[in-house]
């Protein structure tokens, strides 16, 4: 075993605070890496503040993980030592039901190990996440990284990259597409440049007046103030799909009426309490509500390179670790353009 330093929640209440912990040594089909950078995620949050009602503690942490690879086991084949390495939201799953052989482990049937308050596929190794000095994983859910991108702004596509890269490829959105992207966070910023990227015409619909010069730099063509009704008005009956990435109770039935005939609303975010949809809202114009969840492991690498090959990253505020319980203050309101990055050399 190796001693970890990391920043953890012992509990729902208190802020997060340094704890050391220890990792496995590397197996044979093992990666052992030092973590540089891990982007700071509203799951996070929602997590250490037990609002999903799933908190394993102490939890540290951090899904959005790359780092350069100091070990490896003696079957590993994708890395050597030095490489540049990432860790998304997932460490293992059970890679046998149809989900995991379909490269959708992220739906396995026997329940995938998140990278962090989850278990191992042992059912009872807590795993921790990224907000910690290094990480040992199974090459199988390691991903490859350019070392053309800044690694700091790369870190953030490990789920907000991937969370909205996947809905927009499962549903093919791209030319032809009236999208909107509503809440402009880590996962909207994202969803607008993949959306644009794909030939889309894309939307920005968000409660911030003062993100509308940002969003168009994002690549989005429309900005739309949901709070002010004329504006909602001009785009009712609109759009194709909505990529809707709000972390807050919101209204559902103002996102439907939105949509024209077969139009889909594709939740990513997750509001802590159950939403109200009214059912007229729906058979109107035969529209649909779905969800999506992060990505498979042949996803995000397919969507790491994609980046890679169209210089393609996330625009972060590199933070130092002591600055955390700040930043979750801050992306409570909003305030995070458009991801913060903790700069792991601080730890
Ligand atoms: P974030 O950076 O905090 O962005 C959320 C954005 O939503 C805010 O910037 C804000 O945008 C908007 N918003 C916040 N409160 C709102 C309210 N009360 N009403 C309307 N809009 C509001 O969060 P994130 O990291 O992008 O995550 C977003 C959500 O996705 C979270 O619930 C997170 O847990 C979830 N998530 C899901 C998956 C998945 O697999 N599906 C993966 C990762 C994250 P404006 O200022 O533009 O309004
Ligand atoms: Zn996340
Ligand atoms: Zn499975």
């Amino acid at each position: 075993m190796t001693q970890v330093k990391s920043y953890a929640a012992q509990n729902a209440t208190t802020p997060l605070a340094p704890w050391t912990f220890s990792r496995r040594e590397p197996g044979p089909h093992d990666v052992q890496f030092d973590i540089l950078y891990c982007g700071v995620c509203h799951s996070d949050l929602h997590q250490i503040r037990d609002e999903w009602g799933n908190a394993i503690f102490p939890m540290v942490p951090g899904h959005e993980i790359v780092g350069r690879v100091t070990r490896i086991g003696d079957k590993v084949t994708k890395f050597k030592v030095g490489d540049l390495a990432a860790v998304g939201c997932l460490v293992d799953s059970c890679r046998t039901c149809e989900s995991c052989k379909d490269g959708l482990e992220q739906y396995c049937e026997n329940g995938s190990s998140g990278t962090y308050n989850s278990m191992e596929q042992d059912g009872k190794t807590p795993t921790y996440g990224g907000y910690s000095s290094m990480i040992v994983t199974d090459e199988a859910f390691v991903l490859r990284v350019s070392d053309k991108l800044p690694l700091a702004n790369v870190a953030p596509l490990l789920c907000a990259g991937v969370t909205t890269w996947s809905p927009l490829r499962h549903w093919k959105i791209g030319k032809g597409h009236r999208v909107g992207v509503i809440g402009l966070g880590g996962l909207g910023h994202m969803a607008v440049k993949f959306a644009a990227a794909f030939g889309a015409e894309v939307t920005m619909l968000s409660t911030s007046p003062s993100k509308e010069a940002d969003a168009r730099k994002l690549g989005a063509h429309k900005f739309v103030l949901t709070s002010d009704k004329n504006q909602l008005k001009t785009v009712r009956g609109y759009f194709d799909f909505i990529i809707d990435t709000v972390s807050a109770p919101h209204d559902y039935n103002m996102v439907l009426s939105l949509l024209k005939t077969n139009g889909v609303q594709i939740c990513v975010g997750v509001p802590p309490t159950p939403m109200e949809i009214i059912g007229f809202n729906l058979i109107a114009k035969r529209r649909s509500i779905a969800g999506s969840m992060i990505g498979g492991i042949p996803e995000t690498q397919e969507m790491l390179d994609f980046c890679a090959e169209h210089n393609i990253v996330s625009d972060v505020e590199v933070i130092p670790i002591s600055y955390i319980n700040e930043a979750y203050e801050r992306m409570l309101k909003g305030d995070v353009r458009y991801r913060f990055v903790i700069d792991m050399a601080t730890l």
